[in-house]
């Protein structure tokens, strides 16, 4: 089994990737649908609230995409938030989404979003895995059923807490890992055991295909995480393809379907 699922930004002046390309990162998502629905697989595409003020009727269409499942990635991927006032709030409240008052507008504002083009959102992200706790019982609150949030390759199922189905990302992450866009050698995030940084995209693929095989061997199912901006400034979703085309030997689900699944 396997979920497939991307992170979608609105256009915001600070995120350098979005330099890379001529289209929106709404638009690249209705491209990478495309390309997923003709290999057969479902993808799950948290998006930013903003998305919506921004184009809603690209995220319509996107809506209605019967492989598509929209989640929330918090209203505005912290766009306006200083580096160094996230830095103090992560010191402060041991997150950088803040304190509860500002985490429960936020969620608040991104739901609503999502309901001017008539989506409830089920699942979630936040942007740069910034959830603690706190975010935890904000989103029961409020109705939100499944969690996808940290990387954690020795979860292969996923499981209960805080009244959420938690689906961890379990494979290698594309923006973490792989050269492309403004992420060049030396300049990208310092790699670790889960997301080696400064791979090509051959070398990313081979990983990626090698873990989903191995966790399905396991029974388990391969969370992946996987930018419709990355693939995009990458190679025009070339290896995306390739990869879709190797994940359609899978069954895919929606990060929703987890509820009945997990
Ligand atoms: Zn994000
Ligand atoms: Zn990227």
């Amino acid at each position: 089994m396997i979920y497939l699922t991307g992170d979608v930004h609105h256009a915001y002046r600070r995120n350098l990737e979005q330099r890379y390309s001529d289209k929106s990162e709404v638009q690249l998502a209705l491209e990478y649908a495309v390309i997923a629905e003709k290999h057969g697989l479902k993808a799950t595409l948290f998006c930013t609230g903003k998305t919506v003020e921004q184009e809603p009727d690209k995220m319509r269409e996107l809506a209605s995409r019967a492989n598509v499942e929209l989640g929330g990635h918090t209203y505005s991927a912290f766009e306006s938030i200083p580096k160094e006032v996230k830095y103090l709030l992560g010191k402060i409240w041991g997150c950088s989404y803040g304190p509860r008052f500002i985490q429960e507008r936020d969620i608040s504002k991104t739901i609503s979003a999502m309901k001017k083009i008539d989506v409830d959102i089920s699942s979630w992200r936040t942007h740069a895995f910034s959830s603690n706790n706190v975010t935890q019982t904000l989103l029961a609150d409020k109705g939100i059923m499944v969690l996808s949030d940290y990387i954690n390759r020795k979860q292969t199922k996923p499981y209960k807490k805080n009244n959420l189905i938690h689906l961890p990302i379990n494979t290698i992450v594309d923006h973490d890992s792989l050269l492309h866009a403004h992420v060049t050698e030396g300049s990208g995030p310092v790699g670790s055991q889960n997301n080696p940084g400064g791979l090509s995209a051959g070398e990313y693929l081979n990983i990626l295909c090698a873990q989903v095989k191995e966790i399905n061997e396991q029974k388990g199912d391969a969370v992946i995480l996987c930018h419709p901006m990355c693939m995009h400034t990458l190679d025009g979703f070339d290896t995306f393809r390739l990869l879709c085309d190797y994940l359609s030997q899978y069954d895919s689900l929606f990060a929703r379907e987890a509820i009945i699944h997990g």
